[in-house]
């Protein structure tokens, strides 16, 4: 590398810490927790070719490695904090570092989170980033929460990532201003750190979703012991989706992945609790069905017609 590693981390990515006790520099970073607060961490970890295409510009490259972390923490409703980055570089281009950065802590700031430490490391591209964030004890909105009769709710619209993918490998056909704005889901997803702050002691589970709607409400599923009656016609989603044959509408909005929408359950009591936190955080919800005692499935239309599930969610080791 012609710029020297540490050269690269004092330009890049060292700031002056701001609330963390010691930042960027040391052996280790130390944060100071507000008293009688729980740590939430969480880390994901991107890698070229499986997580981002290799022409997205580095500037969205960070947004979205922040983002999916940041996402996380907003699914256990933790108020960020701070972040780590462990980056594996093939060469020290400084063009693609200063674009990288400044996406990097365009979001950081947008939601207050510093840069405390990480690593970095010549090698093929890779984003591992690791996220502290803080929430009392007993508020953290889990996975295992659901109870039966509970509605299920999501935030933003669904699928507009996937339908981004499908028209970059040529499977739909979509006009060039839309392109423009489902790659914007794609590749600079907001992270939901607001709603699910608002939600904490609203909402009685949530999990973000990373890997499609029916996967990661299958993980809700599963660690809750309950089933679920899904409305497929009312998953919301853009216009630009809508304008799809319904085959790729249903296949985004429930199989797609990379929404980084938060979805959550609440008990009907608290239909004017979630609408007031929704308003809070600047964000829209829809109810897309509801909680049942009995385990499995039931995926329905408009209509109550039941809909074959032949949707799968998204495996890293099976597609
Ligand atoms: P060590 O060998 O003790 O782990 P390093 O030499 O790897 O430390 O890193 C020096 C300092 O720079 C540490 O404080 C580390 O956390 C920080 N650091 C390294 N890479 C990054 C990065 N990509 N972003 C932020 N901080 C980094
Ligand atoms: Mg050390």
């Amino acid at each position: 590398m012609s710029l020297g590693e540490f050269d690269l981390i004092a330009r890049y990515f060292t700031r002056p810490a701001r609330r963390a006790a010691l930042g960027v520099g040391d052996d280790c970073a130390l944060l100071s927790l507000t008293p009688g607060m729980q740590l939430a961490t969480s880390c994901d970890m991107l890698v070229e070719g499986r997580h981002f295409l290799p022409t997205v510009a580095p500037q969205h490259l960070a947004h979205k490695a922040l983002a999916v972390n940041l996402s996380d923490l907003a699914a256990c409703g933790a108020q960020p904090l701070a972040f780590t980055l462990a980056l594996a570089l093939p060469r020290a281009d400084e063009v693609w570092l200063a674009a990288f950065s400044h996406g990097l802590f365009a979001l950081a700031d947008a939601h207050d989170c510093e840069l405390v430490g990480g690593d970095t490391t010549q090698g093929p591209l890779n984003i591992c980033i690791g996220v502290f964030g803080e929430v009392a004890p007993g508020q953290a909105l889990l996975r295992s929460g659901a109870q039966a009769d509970d509605d299920i709710y999501v935030s933003g619209a669904l699928g507009d990532a996937r339908l981004a993918l499908e028209a970059f490998r040529g499977t739909v056909a979509l006009a060039g201003d839309a392109v423009a704005r489902v790659r914007v889901a794609m590749e600079q997803p907001q992270p939901r750190v607001a709603l699910g702050v608002a939600l904490r002691g609203v909402a009685s589970s949530a999990i973000d979703l990373s890997d499609g709607l029916l996967g990661d409400l299958g993980q809700v599923m599963r660690r809750s012991g309950v089933g679920a009656a899904i409305d497929a016609d009312a998953v919301p989603r853009s216009a630009d989706l809508a304008g799809q044959p319904l085959a790729v509408q249903r296949e985004c909005t429930l199989a797609g992945g990379d929404d980084y929408e938060l979805l959550f359950t609440a008990p009907p009591s608290a239909a004017d609790t979630v609408r007031t936190a929704a308003a809070k955080a600047q964000v829209a919800v829809t109810r897309i069905g509801r909680i049942q005692a009995a385990p499995g499935l039931h995926l329905q239309d408009a209509n109550g017609q039941t809909l074959p599930q032949v949707y799968g969610s998204f495996d890293h080791f099976r597609t």
